[in-house]
């Protein structure tokens, strides 16, 4: 079994925070104390949650609590509650901040450019970058764009034990992307994950839109691998 080399890492209070409301939104106030308390994290709390971007949150946390909504919930759960509770982090974490409004305000007043999926997706690298110790860089090919992320705190300490395990990061990519868009309209997945033995966790974007045809059948949710790439 090969181990994650564990360099000490943290992650914004404020991120942490605003994951653990949109827990409570989607699944209640109860199992959210529950799920806190079963991952050790409610006894320090107040240590680990803040209102501003400070790096004071272990990655450990949000993945003891990941851990437990799936153990409570079923491992479906990652791909709907933690996929999603991340997903509406983004607004209430970054919403507010001078960049990611004007990076909004030139996406919708340019709405032919070529660069507005480029510009949105080095926007949520940097506020991914900059309120945790992961570093991302951003590749291209000739259909994605590759969200490359080191130290990802979404699997932070596991190794080989699922494939593709960062739902978190996938939901916060692609509550990026809403966000900056103002519409929910670029599928986001998972490529490689370090708890699958690769050395990255990475993320794929799609360049063209959901279709009229996806819209329609209803798959625009979060989307499995093609086989291809399994
Ligand atoms: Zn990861």
């Amino acid at each position: 079994m090969s181990v994650q080399p564990l360099v000490k890492t943290t992650f914004s209070g404020k991120l942490f925070l605003s994951y653990l409301n949109e827990l409570r939104a989607l699944v209640g106030e109860k199992s959210v104390l529950m799920v806190l308390r079963k991952s050790g994290a409610l006894g320090n709390i107040r240590d680990i949650v803040s209102t501003r971007h400070e790096k004071i949150t272990p990655p450990q946390a949000l993945v003891a609590i990941n851990q437990c909504i799936e153990d409570i919930f079923g491992e479906t759960s990652l791909r709907t509650v933690v996929y999603n509770a991340a997903k509406m982090s983004f607004r209430s974490s970054f919403g507010e901040t001078a960049m990611i409004k004007e990076a909004s305000n030139w996406i919708q007043s340019h709405p032919q450019s070529p660069l507005r999926l480029r510009a949105s997706l080095e926007t949520i690298s940097y506020l991914m970058e900059s309120t945790s110790d992961q570093k991302v860089h951003l590749d291209e090919s000739s259909s994605h764009y590759h969200v490359v992320v080191q130290n990802c705190i979404a699997c932070y300490g596991l190794a080989e034990q699922h494939s593709r395990y960062c739902y978190y990061n996938v939901g916060l990519i692609r509550g990026g992307l809403h966000l900056l868009f103002g519409k929910d309209d670029y599928p986001v997945q998972e490529l490689a994950c370090v708890t699958n033995g690769d050395d990255v966790c990475e993320f794929i974007v799609r360049k063209f839109p959901f279709s009229d045809n996806e819209r329609g059948s209803g798959k625009t949710g979060f989307l499995s691998l093609p086989a291809h790439l399994r």
